[in-house]
Formats: structure tokens, sequence, C-alpha cells
């Protein structure tokens, strides 16, 4: 031990661009019955950079390829071509264990709290779930964990043995943060997370979203089809049309000097 000449430990990787994503095209294999398969190309050349503690946002109509791309970039379905990076390292290459711990840093709350969480499991094992997954923290450990994930969001860790139906649909996306969380991810996809709530209950949720972020310093691509959401959210705003961005700038240039007819016609439909 003490041996000088021996080589310092590395600095753990710091890439400042946290995510890139480049060309990335995905075409969805349709089958139905004894017809011949169709393809749906969704992504169409998809190209993004997100910058570490940056929160990118993505807008666009209903239909447009967005949780198609959250997905791909989660991992969740696999591209037809490009590259995906993160944190420097490109996730195609990735070796299998290389693959499951990048996997622990990419998190995504999607749109439905309903859809999303098992009405028959207690909403303490809903949010322990990663951890059972990935055989982390057990027992009273793993317990201490989610209580502290539950303070977190706001909810009561007394209500740590309630099914998710014992809950109001704010407080149900609270369940689906914690759980996204659980793993303390770096990037942190919000998929539509308040496009289902009330008006009231969304300003909430994004505030909670806000002091998460500054707490824990993640980086957030946030996803919406609502500019007004979007607006106060998001540094950078990217706009997709057809499977293309057409548009990605600074948002206050977004919302005072858009470059495309298309962003213009967004704008306007959102006043
Ligand atoms: P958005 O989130 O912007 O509303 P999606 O990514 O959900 O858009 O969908 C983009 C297109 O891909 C739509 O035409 C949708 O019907 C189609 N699509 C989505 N998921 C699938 C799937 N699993 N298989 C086939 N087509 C899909
Ligand atoms: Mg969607």
């Amino acid at each position: 031990p003490g041996n000088p000449k021996q080589a310092a430990p590395k600095p753990a990787q710091q890439a400042a661009t946290l995510l890139k994503v480049k060309d990335v095209r995905l075409t969805y294999k349709i089958k139905s019955g004894f017809a011949r398969a169709r393809e749906l190309e969704v992504l169409k050349g998809i190209s993004l950079n997100v910058a570490r503690g940056e929160t990118l946002g993505i807008v666009g109509e209903s239909g447009c390829g967005k949780s198609t791309l959250a997905r791909a970039i989660a991992g969740l379905i696999p591209i037809t071509s490009g590259n995906i990076s993160f944190d420097g390292q490109d996730v195609g290459s990735l070796t299998a264990p290389e693959w499951r711990a990048m996997r622990k840093r990419v998190q995504v709350v999607f749109q439905d709290p309903y859809g999303s969480l098992n009405p028959r499991r207690r909403v303490g094992a809903i949010i322990g779930e990663p951890f059972r997954i990935h055989n982390l923290a057990s027992g009273a450990v793993r317990k201490r964990e989610v209580c502290q994930l539950m303070e977190l969001v706001g909810l009561n860790p007394e209500h740590y043995n309630r099914f998710p139906s014992e809950f109001s649909g704010g407080q149900r996306q609270r369940i689906g943060v914690a759980r996204a969380l659980a793993l303390q991810p770096d990037l942190l996809i919000l998929d539509e997370p308040v496009s289902a709530l009330d008006v009231s209950i969304q300003a909430q949720i994004l505030n909670l979203m806000q002091d998460i972020q500054d707490e824990m310093g993640l980086t957030y691509l946030f996803i919406s089809h609502d500019l007004t959401v979007v607006r106060h959210m998001c540094d950078t705003i990217a706009v997709m049309d057809g499977g293309r961005i057409i548009e990605m700038a600074k948002t206050e240039d977004i919302f005072n000097s858009p470059r495309e007819d298309y962003t213009r016609t967004l704008l306007a439909a959102s006043h």
C-alpha cells in the first residue's frame, strides 16, 4: 500500500453531454393475422443532445412519435438504425452487465398513473419494485428506503400498505415518480407526466419535479403535447412532427421567434 507509482483511480465518468441521440430510426413491424407484416417507420432520423442537469422538452402532436422515442432511449424497444450514447458510452455496444447498469440510470415516468401501477400490489411494494428487480436493499432496509422515497415525493409513509385505488390521481403520479427515483437515476424521462391530471394538480406535480431536480441534480427529458407545461419546465425545446425533429432551440427562442411554420401553428393552437 502507498505505492506512489500506482495510478490514481480514474475519476467517475462525467461527460458534459449526458445523452446523445444520432440519426435514430425506428420501424414498427405490425403483424395482423395471415396478412404480410406491415412496416411503419415512426422515427425518421432523430438527433438530439441533452446536457447534464438540463431539461429538454419534446413537443409535438399526438402520434408524432414522442413515446416511441422515449421508449427507445430508455432501452425498452430496439432502434432500427442510428446511435444512442449515454454518458459517453454507445448503448448499442454495451455488454449485458453494462447494459443492466445503464438501465438503472435511465428511468421513465409514464402518463398514466393508473395503467402503470399494479392495482393488486401495495404502494410500498410498487415503489420498492426496482430494488426487488435489481436485487438491492431487502427487508427493513428496503422498507426504510421506500419510506424515504415516499417522503421525498410528498406521500405519507404511513400509507405504505395502501393500494393504488386508495390514492388520488396526483398522489398516484407521485407513486410513479417515487418508483422512478428508487435507483437514483441520472436521466428521468417524463412522458406526458401531468396530461392525465386536473390543471390544479398539474402545477403541484410540476413543482415537485422541479424541486427534485434541484435536490438530486437530475437531467430531464420532458415530453408533452402541452406547450404551456413545456415552457414552464424546459431549458431547450425540440419540436417533433411526423417522426422528425423540425426545430430545436432555447425555450424563449421557440416562443419569441419560432423558425418553422409548424411551430407557429402549434403555438397559436396553445393560446
Ligand atoms: P406520441 O407519443 O407522439 O403520441 P407514439 O410514439 O405513441 O406517438 O406513436 C407514434 C406512431 O407509432 C403512431 O402512429 C402509433 O400508432 C404508432 N405506434 C405506437 N406504438 C406502436 C406499436 N407498439 N406497434 C405499432 N405501432 C405503434
Ligand atoms: Mg405519447
